[in-house]
């Protein structure tokens, strides 16, 4: 195989993935309506409820992430939408709330912030809602949501939560069941460590019940045939096995550090590029993290950078130390860089990542 080498991925997605995971994709096809297939999807599903921390079905759907925040907007409730926006991520949510024809009101707050829960409670006290939309881990900022606080809250109104954990599930705790949340997704791409191409979502059992009543479901995206498919340990269409394959191994690993240590790792690390942007500054090189401490995702950091230096320059020059970060992300492009610190990186890894970020802030002064 010949291709060119990115270095090693501490991009906010895709991240980087395990060769042992890589090579299961090249195992052969199998039909997927058959017993070697469900002996598959029931193994998969083990993993993932592990990951969800759910006992309801986890569906596997072979799209980006952004089918299913597509899929639980149409098999909402009807009605009304309330989409907390606070970056670009969220902003997409409210935009496919606004593309599937619904009635979308938005809730803004700052950049690197989350939403402060009293303005959200008078969003929702103001005017009924079918359904609020928001971000747990909003990529764009480093900005962690208390999804636990607003799910509550939402329920208190009759409003059904939808929520986007793409950079949330399998690196910041998630308990799906516990929390009550309605619909919680993300993407292989960035926490779980899988290449990209796969989105995993879980329903509750109230959100069920609304989308068999919600006309217009379409058919690709529709939850109530992923459900009585994955009653039956299918998938609706067929899926891209390959990448079930990946994910086969991938959870099975998963598995085996326990998604709490999983959650721990990604906490130390977290820790680590906070600590390390404090000893920067100690040294001189004006860097923050954008977040606000009450807020910071454990999995991806926003970093603002110094005086003089666009995130861009910051990313060519780790680059050139073997090591793909992530610029800034739509009104923050020039502003800030991003380090992905997740998958199944440790906090030795992301030091030498650190180290290369050091280099070139040093670089540019
Ligand atoms: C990456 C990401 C998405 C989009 O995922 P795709 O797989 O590209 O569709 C959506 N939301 C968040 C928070 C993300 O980080």
């Amino acid at each position: 195989m010949t291709h060119p080498s990115f270095g090693t991925f501490f991009l906010p997605g895709p991240t980087e993935v395990r060769a042992e995971v890589l090579a299961a994709m090249l195992q052969p096809m199998m039909p997927h309506r058959g017993a070697n297939f469900e002996a598959l999807f029931i193994r998969l599903q083990d993993g993932l409820r592990h990951v969800f921390r759910t006992t309801r079905p986890v569906y596997v759907s072979t799209s980006s992430a952004t089918g299913l925040m597509e899929a639980s907007v149409r098999c909402a409730p009807a009605g009304p939408i309330l989409s907390l926006v606070n970056g670009a991520f969220s902003e997409r949510f409210a935009a496919i709330a606004r593309g599937c024809g619904r009635e979308t009101r938005v809730l803004d707050a700052l950049l690197g912030t989350v939403h402060d829960l009293r303005d959200v409670e008078a969003a929702l006290a103001a005017r009924q809602h079918a359904a609020m939309t928001v971000v747990h881990s909003e990529t764009s900022t480093g900005a962690l949501a208390d999804i636990a606080a607003l799910a509550a809250l939402a329920h208190r109104y009759g409003t059904t939560i939808l929520v986007d954990s793409v950079t949330g599930i399998a690196g910041a705790p998630v308990e799906t069941d516990e929390w009550q949340l309605d619909f919680v997704l993300t993407g292989s791409q960035k926490a779980l460590a899988l290449p990209p191409g796969l989105a995993f979502g879980v329903a509750s059992e109230s959100f069920l019940a609304h989308a068999r009543a919600a006309p217009d479901r379409g058919l690709y995206f529709d939850i109530v045939e992923f459900e009585e498919y994955a009653q039956r340990n299918q998938t609706p269409n067929t899926p891209a096995l390959s990448l079930l394959y990946a994910a086969d191994v991938q959870l099975a690993a998963i598995r085996a550090e326990g998604i709490d240590a999983r959650w721990m790792r990604h906490a130390a690390m977290a820790q680590a590029t906070w600590d390390w942007t404090e000893r920067c500054r100690a040294n001189g090189i004006d860097i923050g993290i954008l977040a606000p401490a009450s807020a910071r995702s454990p999995t991806v950091s926003a970093i603002t950078c110094p005086p003089g230096v666009t995130g861009g320059e910051v990313v060519k020059r780790v680059a050139d130390q073997g090591f793909v970060i992530g610029g800034g992300y739509g009104a923050l492009k020039d502003r800030t860089f991003r380090i992905g610190h997740m998958g199944d990186h440790t906090v030795a890894g992301l030091a030498n990542c650190l180290a290369a970020c050091e280099t070139a802030l040093h670089a540019g002064r």
